[in-house]
């Protein structure tokens, strides 16, 4: 083997590392090894690059001298250690002079050496020595090229092999260290210092006499992941520039639309699906490949795991494992949960009203209805305000990235399937259109001038279908995702690896029904409040607030229960045979009163009481600290009466169900708890009201009592508690609050500087803080169980559907998270790789 200081021939046996040379180097070596016809390949590993930055050049002759042929053509390629964090774009043609001109004008005609020339000199002048464009516009052939770079530079245009690919390493290692490349790979989870690797290719001719040309293969679908020859050829070419620029590229398959490889050579195509295969088989993925076809001849340039959608990578990893290529466990792994959220998203109703302003190029799928911003600053004030919006911009560039970040769909003006807003949005699986055709975008006016003259400015309402490329008026309605065999693999798959419940945190009968659509293990969290705010309901409840008897305060309940009976009637059918964790009322009673004045005249007006009164009715129940006043079980101790009623509604609505054949055992759970004797008082008020129902029924049911552990002091007395409680279930959303001192309400103000200082690694509501909040996690658990070894732990705040924080849990011995509808799979998903 040999040893050269600074740069590895990629051979067989040549010690080439993913960790050391970059992804693309290791591909090659693979290809290599697997006898494909690949042209001459020499690896630089990252270090060297990262010298090569600094200004230190290794050894150029003997690199080049490595490399054997006439005239002697070198390509470079950017190899990082993962295909997506990207890298500088390649550079084609290193090596072309007057003299390797001359010999190509011999071999492949005038013309095409003079454009393979001319080409170089403007890339090598644009892309490396980084010229203005503009002047090569007007050069016509090589020599005039030659002369307006002297121009500009006062060089002229480097002949040695050596000084151009100095000169293309330099520039490709200095691009990688640049701040944009770094912040793009950063959004796609790069390291700030990720390595880059570079491979240095003896160039394989695309132009010639006879057939020769360049393409790009791949042999499933990208956007479904199903089994389908894609890509492009085109004769006398070269480079996927070419083709992605050129019209005259042809199909590869045969096609009744026009001329296709297959019909054209029908060998080398043969051939190239038997390269598809047998990469699928060896290198245990679908790859693109890319090739030349050299006067007849295959050479195979490149391979790189095939891009894809969210829907096709999951297809690819399910499809993989069912053919026993890979097992199911890392079909697993190969799906991040991230990918999988992005399979259920909407798509437009078919059905539904749609006026289509402007059409594009579908450049991300799914679809998103928003207000029109204009800049990452007002979609960021947007997300924290709650608010649908959609991103417009004439085009991206890094700065719009935390922008897309807080959007929900993107549209440009310019650009298409592989600009960045397009590559962006489909990373982070926003739906995305570009290219839209006759719309003007004025940033600086702050609106849009569609083709028609009519204008749409900031706040408008517009729809966006990414997978359709067609941007709508208003809000047009959207379904949910259809997803497909593998999916439903996937999540199977996962159920049997998982060792960690994953319920939903679920209020409707809607949210109920999709989930079990997704195979969730029960409801680990039903909050009740939010069944007082439906039409019809509100005004009663606020009755019962604003009752000033017992007799009264009755009344309103009793009209409330038939209410609350349904709504729990409803939810147990639904789930029949899974648990359903209902949770007693929490918020303070005052949110559920108007704060403005024609809602306060209309309560007025219902209750038939003088405006000023209610008013000051209202005053006096705000609070200075609503979410530590009264709140929760204070509530079911200051007014019992209130709890009663909702477990009267539990427990009516279990002998209805039970009655139905339903197979129902009600789980409910006290918010807020901070002291022992809270949940006994609770306890002892249930137990009596669950014995009149039976009384009055004679049916007899049981049902578990829970608390949640969402004060502090409530983990630290875990223990004397969970002797009181069938289960535990950690409200971590109050539990970081109040473990912080901060409002989860208001934090959202200085989170980011608190980010990006440093001070919290990231913003704890969203991912649990392992070492504060989860050492509470951690004591309540092991206390809790202690006092009682049968008592189930759960966790029901946000942090549920987060993978991080899912892992954490089984690690404490959790036996369920619970999450939102639509995180279901995904925690499903995050909680079998925490197995693996
Ligand atoms: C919690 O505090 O974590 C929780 C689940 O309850 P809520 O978000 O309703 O306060
Ligand atoms: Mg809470």
């Amino acid at each position: 083997m040999l040893d050269i200081p600074g740069f590895t021939p990629v051979t067989p046996t040549a010690d080439i590392r993913v960790a050391r040379h970059g992804n693309r180097a290791k591909c090659l070596q693979r290809l290599i090894r697997m006898d494909l016809p690949v042209p001459q390949t020499v690896a630089i590993p990252f270090a060297t690059v990262r010298e090569i930055a600094e200004g230190q050049m290794p050894d150029l002759a003997t690199l080049i001298g490595l490399f054997e042929g006439e005239p002697m053509l070198l390509s470079v390629r950017s190899s990082s250690e993962a295909a997506d964090w990207g890298g500088p774009n390649a550079v084609l043609n290193i090596g072309m002079n007057d003299a390797a001109h001359g010999w190509l004008s011999k071999t492949l005609g005038h013309a095409a050496a003079d454009k393979l020339y001319l080409r170089f000199i403007r890339s090598f002048a644009i892309e490396v020595m980084r010229l203005d464009e503009e002047p090569f516009d007007a050069a016509k052939t090589p020599s005039e090229a030659c002369i307006i770079y002297e121009e500009e530079i006062d060089d002229p245009f480097p002949q040695s092999i050596a000084d151009q690919l100095a000169a293309v390493l330099r520039s490709m290692a200095r691009a990688w260290d640049g701040t944009s490349a770094r912040l793009l790979r950063q959004a796609k989870g790069a390291p700030g210092d990720a390595g880059l690797g570079l491979v240095v290719q003896r160039m394989a001719q695309g132009m010639g006499p006879g057939q020769s040309g360049s393409g790009v293969v791949q042999f499933v679908n990208p956007a479904t992941g199903e089994p389908k020859v894609t890509g492009r050829y085109m004769g006398q070419a070269m480079g996927r520039r070419d083709l992605r620029n050129s019209d005259k590229a042809i199909y590869l398959t045969r096609d009744e639309r026009g001329p296709s490889l297959e019909d054209l050579l029908p060998e080398v195509y043969g051939e190239l699906l038997k390269v598809g295969a047998r990469c699928r088989k060896r290198l245990r993925e679908e790859m693109q490949v890319e090739f030349t076809i050299d006067q007849g001849r295959l050479a195979v340039l490149d391979a790189v795991r095939c891009p894809r959608e969210a829907r096709a990578s999951v297809a690819i990893a399910a499809a993989l494992a069912r053919d026993g290529i890979i097992p199911r466990s890392e079909a697993l792994l190969r799906v991040s949960p991230d990918t999988l959220s992005r399979l259920l998203h909407r798509q437009v109703d078919p059905g539904a009203e749609r006026v289509v302003l402007a059409r594009g190029i579908a450049a991300s799928p799914g679809a998103a209805a928003g207000r029109i911003v204009f800049d990452s600053a007002a979609a960021q004030a947007a997300q924290s305000r709650d608010e649908a919006c959609i991103l417009v911009r004439r085009e991206t560039s890094p700065d719009d990235v935390r922008g897309m970040h807080a959007a929900d769909a993107v549209l440009t003006e310019r650009g298409g399937t592989t600009s960045h807003a397009a590559v962006i949005a489909r990373g982070l699986g926003l739906p995305c259109v570009t290219g839209a055709i006759g719309l003007h975008v004025s940033h600086k006016k702050r609106r849009v001038i569609l083709a028609d003259g009519r204008v749409l400015r900031e706040g408008d309402e517009i729809t966006i279908d990414g997978s359709t490329g067609e941007v709508m008026e208003g809000r047009v309605a959207t379904t949910e995702p259809a997803l497909n065999g593998a999916f439903g693999d996937l999540m199977a798959w996962s159920d049997d690896v998982r060792d960690i419940g994953i319920r939903v945190n679920a209020d409707t009968v809607a949210d109920a029904t999709l989930s079990r659509t997704f195979g969730v293990d029960g409801i680990g969290l039903c909050r009740t409040e939010h069944m007082f705010f439906e039409s019809g309901r509100l005004t009663v409840m606020r009755e019962m607030i604003f009752a000033e008897t017992g007799a009264d305060r009755a009344a309103a309940l009793d009209r409330l229960l038939p209410m609350q009976r349904d709504d729990f009637t409803a939810l147990f059918s639904l789930m029949s045979g899974l648990p359903v964790c209902i949770r007693l009322l929490d918020p303070p009673l005052h949110e559920f009163l108007p704060n403005e004045t024609d809602g306060i005249r209309s309560l007025a007006e219902a209750l038939d009481r003088p405006l000023s009164e209610v008013k000051a009715r209202i005053e006096s129940m705000q609070e200075y600290n609503p979410m530590l006043g009264m709140r929760g079980v204070r509530l079911g101790i200051a007014l019992p009466e209130i709890y009663e009623m909702q477990a009267r509604a539990i427990f009516e609505a279990t002998v209805a169900a039970l009655a139905k054949g339903v197979d129902v055992r009600p789980e409910i759970m006290i918010p807020l708890v901070t002291a022992r004797r809270e949940v006994e008082l609770v306890k002892r008020r249930l137990d009596g009201v669950a014995a009149k129902v039976r009384d009055e029924t004679g049916v007899d049911f049981d049902y578990d009592l829970g608390v949640m552990v969402e004060t502090p002091r409530a983990a630290l007395r875990a223990g004397e508690i969970a002797e009181q409680a069938a289960f535990l279930s950690f409200g971590t959303n109050d539990l970081t609050q109040m473990t912080y001192g901060l409002s989860r309400d208001d934090a959202g103000r200085f989170m980011s500087a608190y980010v990006n200082e440093g001070v919290y690694p990231e913003d704890p509501f969203g991912t649990l803080d392992v070492e504060g909040v989860g050492e509470l996690l951690l004591l309540g658990a092991s206390r809790g169980r202690k006092a009682n070894p049968k008592v189930i732990l759960g966790l029901c705040g946000e942090h549920g559907g987060n993978p991080e924080s899912i892992a954490f849990c089984r690690f404490a011995g959790f036996d369920y998270v619970s999450c939102s509808p639509f995180r279901v799979p995904v925690a499903k998903l995050a909680a079998a790789q925490a197995t693996i």
